[in-house]
C-alpha cells in the first residue's frame, strides 16, 4: 500500500473496533489491521457486552447486533469443594426496553462490529499482522511494517488495540511485556444444550439470561476466579487464574476447569450438554498500577494492551471500547485545531481518560490486585473454607445451643487466622475497596 492514511488501528478487537468506527464516521481515512483470519477469529470472552458502552458507538446496535440473552439475574459464588454460598440478585427492572447488559459469542459478535467499522468507511485488513513500528529518527511512531509483502504503510497516528499480550509495543520498547503477577490465564469452554433446557436450569423465560461469577477453593489458593455464563444454545464456562500463581503451582487450567465442571452445584447445570469449542487467552489484571505509558509521538496505546480491566467487577470489553473511543475523539479533536500528533498533543487521551470511568474505577481499586495475590491463600482458600463450615453450622439443627455454634465458629476463624491476621485482613481488604 503507498497511500498514507491518517490513522492505522492495529488489532480489530473491541478496542480497535470502537477507535476505528469513531475516526472513520468522522471522515478520518483509517486503515485496521488484523491478524485473524476475520475480526473476532481471535478473541474468547465469556462474555458480558455492557450495553451503554456500545450505546455510545452505535445508538441502534440493538436493530441487528447477535446478541445473545438480557441479563436479568447475576449470581456471586464463594465455594469449597463440595458446597457454594450465593449472593443473587435477579430484577425484573432488568427486562427494559432497552436492556443493560447482554451475552454475546465474540466471535459472531465482532464480525459484526467490524462490518460496522467497514461501512463507516474504514479499510480493513484481516489476516495482516503488524510485525513492527516504524519510527522516524526522533522515534516517533510514522507507520507499520506487516508480514505481506512490500508492508510498509505509513500514518500520522498509529492506535495500538492489539490486546493483552502487546507484543508490538514491548517489542518497541513503548513498554515492558506483561508481567506474570498482572496477567491471568483463562480457559472456556462452550456446552451446547436445547435452549428450553437452559432456561429450566436457569429459571428464565424467552431470551432472559444470567450469569454467575465464582471464587473460592475451585482455584486451590491461585488468584482467581470462575464464572459461567447462559447464551441462548449454550452455557460460556471458565476458570482463570494469574500466570504467576500458575507458575509456582502444580495445577493446569484445564485441571481447574475440569474440577469446576464437575463440582456439585456446576455439573448439573451442563448435565447431558455437547462441548463445540474450548479456547484459551489472557486477561490483563494488574489494575491501575500495571497500565503503562499510554501516549508517544506518533502513537497511543488502549483496550487490554493498556491493561484495561477491572478484575473486581469483572469488565474488560466496556473499558476496551471506551478507551478505544476516548483515544480518537482525542485524536479528531487535534485534528479540528490541526495540531500534530506529538507526544505533547497526545497526552489529551489521558487526559480525558481520567475524566472517564476507566481511569476512575480502576484507580478506586489500585491496591486490590496485589493484596489479592500476596493473600490469596486465604482469600482463595481458607476463608472460603471456614465460610462453608460456618454456614453447614447454621443451617444444620443438631440440637446444638446457637450460642454455642456461634462460639464454634468463631474459633474456627480465629484458630485458622488468628485475631491479628482476621483483623489485618478485614483491614487491608477494606482500604483496598475504598
Ligand atoms: P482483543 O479483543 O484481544 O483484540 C485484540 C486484537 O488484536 C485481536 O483480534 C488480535 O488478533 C489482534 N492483534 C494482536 N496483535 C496483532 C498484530 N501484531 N497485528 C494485527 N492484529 C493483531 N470482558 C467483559 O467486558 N465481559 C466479560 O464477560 C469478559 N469475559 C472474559 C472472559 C475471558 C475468558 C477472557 C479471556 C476475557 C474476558 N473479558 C471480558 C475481557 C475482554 O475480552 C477484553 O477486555 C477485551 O476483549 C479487550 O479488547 P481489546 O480490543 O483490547 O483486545
Amino acid at each position: 500500500i503507498d497511500e498514507k492514511f491518517d490513522a492505522i488501528v492495529v488489532g480489530a478487537g473491541m478496542a480497535g473496533n470502537a477507535a476505528a468506527l469513531t475516526m472513520a464516521k468522522n471522515g478520518m481515512k483509517v486503515l485496521q489491521l488484523e491478524r485473524g483470519e476475520y475480526s473476532g477469529s481471535k478473541n474468547v470472552q465469556g462474555a458480558i457486552l455492557y450495553a451503554d458502552m456500545l450505546e455510545k458507538l452505535i445508538p441502534d446496535f440493538r436493530e441487528d447486533a447477535p446478541l445473545e440473552r438480557n441479563l436479568v439475574e447475576q449470581r456471586f459464588w464463594m465455594m469449597d469443594d463440595h458446597s457454594h454460598t450465593g449472593l443473587h440478585y435477579r430484577s425484573d427492572d432488568f427486562n427494559e426496553e432497552r436492556p443493560n447488559r447482554y451475552t454475546i459469542i465474540r466471535a459472531q459478535f465482532d464480525k459484526w462490529f467490524s462490518q460496522k467499522v467497514r461501512e463507516a468507511g474504514a479499510t480493513v485488513l484481516c489476516e495482516t499482522t503488524v510485525t513492527e513500528l516504524v519510527r522516524d529518527t526522533s522515534g516517533g511512531v510514522v507507520g507499520v511494517r506487516t508480514d505481506r509483502r512490500d508492508g510498509e504503510i505509513h500514518a500520522d497516528v498509529v492506535v495500538l488495540a492489539e490486546g493483552v499480550n502487546g507484543l508490538l509495543g514491548a517489542r518497541a520498547g513503548l513498554r515492558e511485556r506483561p508481567n506474570p503477577a498482572h496477567v491471568a490465564l483463562a480457559v472456556k469452554e462452550m456446552h451446547f444444550l436445547p435452549r428450553e433446557t437452559i432456561e429450566a436450569r436457569f429459571n428464565l423465560k424467552g431470551d432472559e439470561g444470567a450469569v454467575i461469577e465464582a471464587a473460592g477453593t475451585i482455584t486451590r489458593g491461585m488468584t482467581g476466579m470462575a464464572f459461567v455464563y447462559t447464551n441462548k444454545e449454550c452455557i460460556s464456562l471458565g476458570i482463570g487464574c494469574l500466570i504467576a500463581d500458575f507458575e509456582s503451582a502444580a495445577e493446569t487450567p484445564y485441571g481447574l476447569l475440569e474440577r469446576f465442571k464437575r463440582h456439585t452445584s456446576v455439573a448439573p447445570l451442563i448435565e447431558g450438554s455437547e462441548v463445540k469449542e474450548y479456547s484459551a487467552h489472557l486477561i490483563p489484571e494488574g489494575g491501575y498500577k500495571a497500565i503503562p505509558q499510554l501516549y508517544g509521538k506518533g502513537w497511543v496505546v488502549v483496550g487490554d494492551a493498556a491493561q484495561f480491566n477491572n478484575a473486581i467487577h469483572r469488565e474488560g470489553s466496556n473499558l476496551a471500547m471506551t478507551s478505544g473511543r476516548i483515544a480518537a475523539e482525542a485524536i479528531l479533536k487535534l485534528r479540528s485545531q490541526k495540531r500534530p500528533m506529538t507526544a505533547e498533543n497526545l497526552a489529551l487521551y489521558r487526559r480525558m481518560l481520567n475524566e472517564s470511568f476507566v481511569m476512575k474505577d480502576l484507580k478506586k481499586y489500585k491496591d486490590m490486585p496485589a493484596l489479592m495475590h500476596t493473600q490469596s491463600q486465604n482469600f482463595f482458600l481458607t476463608y472460603p473454607q471456614l465460610f462453608s463450615k460456618a454456614m453447614q453450622g447454621f443451617l444444620r439443627i443438631d440440637g446444638t445451643p446457637k450460642v454455642e455454634k456461634e462460639k464454634l465458629a468463631l474459633k474456627s476463624f480465629v484458630t485458622a487466622r488468628s485475631r491479628r491476621g482476621l483483623f489485618s485482613d478485614a483491614f487491608r481488604f477494606v482500604r483496598a475497596w475504598r
